[in-house]
């Protein structure tokens, strides 16, 4: 247990604002880019011409079919200035801040936040992140990147870097949760891994504080909002009830309902009894809290009936997912999708399996580039693809 932090009553404090999010649909091609961790911008489909900012029509010559591609992000900084006065309220918390203008090698000119060091005639290499309000934002980045680029300011705003927060694994009896405990630690992180019915036997995690926590038990979880809630800066729920069977061989609705209390109402009951809390402290000192993961297996997109029951109680944690993404805004909500894992309840499954430790390292990873949604092993980025190629297609290709 640390003693908590003790604020200078003198100094001003930071609410959880968040910077201007308005956006047109079209411009929301960039932030879907920056959820996903790419690059993207609109290209003609007749003259090639790369555009910025987001249009309905081509800005040489007036056609209207603009496609979002990945184009070169490297370009020279021909402009830079710094912000010390501004009248909006979020910027306003977090002057000097630094901006400056990307002769893009692509063709256009787009104005983009700088983190420290970059300056007037540099070459650069942008990126689409999201900000605090969860929209797109261009970055530019040196090309060979410090070391400690992540604890610049602006990249902290933009990205959710372990290093130096408090983190919460619900469940420490899976070897996910072990292993995103582990991550953590080696990340820089401190960890409290909640580890259910305590009085019986576990494997702890050297370096990782075990506390009592059964999400499907109420006054387990108020308890451990009441002494924990306060102090999280990212919480990472590893909740996995994985169970085969198909709806009708299974008979009864006994499993289903575990696997929906494990994958539903549980993280529910968590993000109502410490959601407020670590929304509230999104602006809260050098490490506010930052972010919220979720374990999701893929088949939430799209049923796989041999896992039927299982595949529906991730699609309601999905949209659960969704739904908490704009309710805990700051917040970053990050989904992890997964194939099988390489556990005991997948030994009949054929590889490809995902190791725990490659999505623990995933999932810090994640945090690190700022992304809401990252697709972990082989398994899970197939099914993704495919799910975003055509949704019916892959409907069939999972039912036979
Ligand atoms: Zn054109």
């Amino acid at each position: 247990m640390i003693p908590p932090k003790r604020k200078n009553p003198l100094l001003r404090t930071r609410a959880a604002l968040q910077p201007p999010a308005a956006r047109s649909r079209t411009a929301l091609g960039i932030t879907a880019a920056a959820a996903r961790g790419g690059f993207a911008l609109q290209v003609c489909a007749a003259c090639q011409a790369v555009q910025y900012p987001p249009r309905e029509i081509c800005g040489t010559c007036l056609h209207d079919g603009l496609a979002w591609r990945a184009v070169p992000p490297e370009g020279t900084l021909i402009a830079a200035t710094t912000i010390r006065v501004t009248a909006d309220p979020y910027f306003r918390e977090r002057t000097p801040w630094r901006t400056g203008m990307v002769a893009m090698d692509a063709g256009p000119a787009v104005i983009a936040h700088l983190p420290a060091g970059v300056a007037q005639g540099d070459r650069v290499r942008l990126a689409q992140k999201l900000d605090r309000a969860g929209q797109g934002a261009m970055v530019a980045l040196p090309l060979a990147q410090p070391g400690d680029l992540l604890d610049d300011p602006m990249m902290r705003e933009m990205t959710c870097d372990p290093k130096d927060r408090r983190v919460l694994v619900t469940d420490g009896r899976h070897a996910v949760g072990q292993d995103v405990a582990r991550a953590m630690l080696a990340a820089g992180a401190r960890v409290w891994l909640g580890v259910a019915e305590t009085w019986r036997p576990f494997a702890a995690v050297e370096g990782a504080e075990t506390i009592e926590l059964d999400l499907t038990d109420a006054d387990s979880v108020h308890r451990c909002a009441a002494s924990h809630g306060g102090r999280l800066e990212i919480v990472v729920n590893t909740g996995l009830h994985t169970r085969p069977g198909g709806i009708l061989e299974r008979g009864d609705l006994t499993t289903a309902r575990v696997e929906m209390e494990a994958a539903y109402f549980g993280p529910m009951r968590l993000a109502q009894a410490i959601g407020p809390a670590l929304r509230a402290r999104a602006a809260d000192g050098t490490h506010p809290a930052c972010a919220w993961v979720n374990v999701l297996s893929v088949y939430a997109l799209a049923n796989l009936p041999s896992w039927g029951a299982y595949s529906a109680s991730q699609s309601a944690a999905l949209s659960l997912s969704q739904a908490l993404r704009a309710d805990l805004r700051p917040i970053r909500v990050v989904n992890a999708l997964i194939g099988p894992l390489d556990d005991e309840w997948h030994q009949a499954v054929p590889p490809p399996k995902l190791a725990p430790a490659a999505l623990a390292s995933a999932i810090v990873k994640a945090l690190r580039d700022g992304v809401e949604e990252v697709a972990v092993g082989d398994v899970a980025q197939d099914i993704l693809a495919r799910f975003r190629d055509d949704p019916k297609i892959l409907e069939r290709e999972l039912a036979s």
